[in-house]
């Protein structure tokens, strides 16, 4: 088989027009020149759209080849194998497969390594630099959405004392400090970095029992002994950082399917951690874990009656939660 091609000599413009032939090994360039040279040391370009193979020459000469068919047949006679990157980079299945497991990665890598990494890194952290961080975060509060409890001192204060008797489930219990505030926000209660409890007063109406208080303190302090907060401060700014730099600002929606992703996964991890935490330390002091199931259970009715309770919003009720409440061994 011979191929029509054009012939370069590497210096000049000067085109030749000849035939390449393979006979045992050897190419045969034929017609306005003559050379041989062993298939093993002519270097073979790239296959890429429609551009012309080229042929290349240790000297620098170089073959443009014109009747690309009978090239590729020539190739495939010889055994010439494109390296497999060209031979991915040909078939656009391929492309689109690759960037499908590049987005599968990323996404991935959001789900399930940010949170452990956000947790490793917040376990370094020295505890000083969450108080640092909470720090004015609850006069900020005060000054915006809380105002002074108005619940009975002696009741506020048999609260925190029932709490503060009770064993946490997990060795080096964190410093903490539970404060009751009346609430524009309804029936709350969440753990601020400083390792500040807050319980609104509508929360404590509205469960109207100190065991099931007890449950949403125990709940709270689980936050507060696994640094959830902090986790959760370290890994959103870690996902703008990545975001910004992995798909810049054109794409800012795409960056968002992740972040959405992650939020979902990451909340319900922590809302089970805080719940096993307050299931363990129910245990661990013999109070009948049917109580902390009330919590939800009270919650999730007044949610009905305020579908934009916010405790509801970020403390989803629901009969899984409560099921695995129930039957945690
Ligand atoms: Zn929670």
């Amino acid at each position: 088989m011979s191929v029509l091609a054009s012939y370069y000599d590497g210096r000049t413009s000067r085109r030749h027009q000849v035939t390449l032939e393979v006979v045992a090994g050897v190419a045969q360039v034929r017609g306005e020149i003559e050379r041989d040279c062993p298939i093993g040391q002519l270097r073979v370009s790239e296959r890429f759209a429609r551009a012309a193979r080229k042929v290349s020459f240790p000297d620098g000469a170089y073959l443009e080849i014109i009747d690309g068919a009978a090239f590729r047949e020539l190739l495939q006679e010889t055994g010439h194998q494109d390296s497999l990157v060209v031979r991915l980079q040909q078939s656009w299945r391929h492309a689109l497969a690759a960037c499908a497991v590049l987005v599968a990665v990323v996404v991935l890598s959001y789900v399930y390594l940010l949170p452990l990494a956000a947790q490793g890194i917040a376990a370094t952290l020295p505890v000083a630099v969450d108080r640092q961080i909470g720090q004015g975060t609850l006069e900020f509060l005060d000054q915006h959405v809380l105002a002074p409890s108005q619940l009975d001192a002696r009741r506020t204060q048999a609260i925190t004392a029932r709490f503060r008797a009770l064993t946490a489930p997990l060795p080096d219990a964190p410093d903490y400090q539970i404060v009751f505030r009346k609430s524009r926000i309804g029936p709350n209660a969440f753990a601020l970095p400083s390792g500040q409890i807050v319980v609104t007063d509508e929360i404590v109406r509205l469960l109207d029992d100190d065991d099931a208080l007890m449950g949403v303190l125990a709940h709270e302090l689980g936050h507060v002994h696994r640094r959830h907060l902090m986790r959760r401060l370290i890994q959103s700014s870690a996902i703008a950082a990545t975001a910004t730099v992995l798909f810049g600002d054109v794409s800012a929606v795409l960056a968002n399917i992740p972040t959405v992703l992650l939020d979902l996964k990451y909340s319900r991890d922590i809302e089970r951690e805080a719940d096993d935490y307050a299931i363990a330390m129910f245990k661990a002091n013999g109070l009948p874990r049917q109580k902390l199931a009330l919590v939800f259970e009270k919650l999730e009715s007044a949610g009905k009656d305020d579908p934009a309770s916010p405790y509801l919003s970020s403390h989803p009720a629901n009969d899984e939660r409560i099921a695995h409440i129930l039957g945690a061994r």
